[in-house]
Formats: structure tokens, C-alpha cells, sequence
């Protein structure tokens, strides 16, 4: 897929549509929201899924909203999760954290760890991502959804092995995007030149989470779950 190149803007890497079951938002909402944040371009990363990346792209076009739509997935690995950006085939999960990265790095696409240190059941690869460090290309240092003392043991570790770190949202409500936006020299196919990162405070994570557990009993009470039942 076509990217054009990008410079001197805020991106939100890390962002949820109504395509994962733990969210409602639409991809209309979504756009409507990043314009609102100032947000030129935004990484849709559903949980093992593209389809919600590939239809806000697409209502991106139909609206003539002037935001750049990367194509990514938050996927779940037998370790945790990793996410691919710049992707064109959904990758499936299960597979170990090695084979996802192959399949994500054949695509073209760059590989992400979101939240490595974060709290239990949230997908962290936690201490695994030193297996894996050499293949990393970033390393999600600032997740809206974790709490700042994770957040720091993720700076630490882009640190030391010396992995650039980029943030995101991980909003699954549309009034989370934008609330961790990085600032990017340049962005064009399969390169980011991160330069900033900053976080709002609002809206606090619990509501965030609450959000999640009203989405996900609804989804399933409705059967609407993920989009794609493939
Ligand atoms: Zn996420």
C-alpha cells in the first residue's frame, strides 16, 4: 500500500476500532476524533485483525479527512503481543513471537512491541523482548493504557539495547486518541523518524478499561465480536 512521505507531524501509533471485541469505536469517530487532536496520521491496530485499518483508511478517503491511515495489527503471539505496521495481509495469531516477526518483516511491515513491561493479562512480552531485541524496530515506550512506572521500564529497556521508542493510545474509545501522540520527523513506507512524545491525562486509564469491559459485554451479548469471522 501507498504511504505518502510525511514531515514534522503528530502520529498516534496504537489505536482500536469496533473490529476488536473490547471496543465500540468507529472508524468514523475515530478520524473525527485524530482531526480533532491535530493528528496527521494514526496506525489502527486491531487485535488480530486489519479490517478495521482497511476501512478507516478507506472512510478517510470518502470523508476527504487530510490523515494518513496506516495499516496495522495488534497481534497475539504465544508470548504476548506484537504489533506490525505497514501491513497488507492480516497475520494470524498463535505463533511464536519469531514466526509473527518474519511474516510481519516479509510484508514489508515494521515490528513494535506495545507496553513489553505491562501488567498481567494485558499481552505484555515482558522479559521475552530480550530474545527478540535484535528484530525489534521500536519499542512502545508510552501506552496510554499503562501505568507511567511501566511505561518506564520500557524507556529503560529501548534504552539500553538502543531501540528508538514511539507511543500510542491504545485507545479502544474513540475519546482516547490522540491522548498519546508522537511527534515524527519524517514518516514514509516502513520508516519513522520519532522525534517527541507526549501524554495527556484525560481521559485516566480507568475509564479507558471500563469502556473495554462495557464494549466486550455488549460485542458478544450482540454477537457483533470481531467483523471478520475467518
Ligand atoms: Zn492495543
Amino acid at each position: 500500500m501507498m504511504f505518502g512521505a510525511r514531515k514534522n507531524m503528530w502520529a498516534d501509533f496504537h489505536i482500536h476500532t469496533y473490529w476488536s471485541r473490547d471496543s465500540m469505536s468507529s472508524p468514523r469517530d475515530v478520524l473525527k476524533m485524530a482531526y480533532k487532536k491535530g493528528l496527521r496520521v494514526i496506525a489502527i491496530t486491531d487485535h488480530n485483525e486489519i479490517g478495521g485499518a482497511l476501512e478507516t483508511a478507506k472512510e478517510a478517503r470518502l470523508l476527504g479527512i487530510d490523515i494518513e491511515v496506516i495499516i496495522g495489527e495488534e497481534i497475539k503471539t504465544s508470548r504476548g503481543d506484537i504489533i506490525g505496521l505497514f501491513l497488507t495481509e492480516k497475520i494470524r495469531k498463535g505463533l511464536s513471537p519469531e514466526e509473527t516477526i518474519d511474516l510481519i518483516k516479509e510484508q514489508g511491515g515494521i515490528v513494535v512491541v506495545p507496553h513489553p513491561f505491562d501488567r498481567k493479562g494485558r499481552g505484555a512480552l515482558g522479559e521475552y523482548t530480550v530474545k527478540i531485541a535484535h528484530r525489534i524496530d521500536f519499542i512502545e515506550v508510552e501506552n496510554g493504557r499503562t501505568p507511567s512506572y511501566n511505561n518506564k521500564k520500557a524507556k529503560i529497556f529501548s534504552e539500553k539495547h538502543g531501540i528508538l521508542g514511539i507511543g500510542g493510545s491504545d485507545a479502544h474509545w474513540f475519546r482516547e486518541v490522540g491522548k498519546v501522540k508522537t511527534k515524527v520527523r519524517k514518516i514514509e513506507n516502513g520508516k519513522i523518524e520519532p522525534e517527541e512524545i507526549k501524554r495527556e491525562n484525560w481521559p485516566p486509564i480507568i475509564m479507558g478499561i471500563l469502556y473495554s469491559s462495557i464494549s466486550k459485554a455488549y460485542n458478544i451479548f450482540t454477537r457483533r465480536r470481531s467483523r471478520a469471522l475467518s
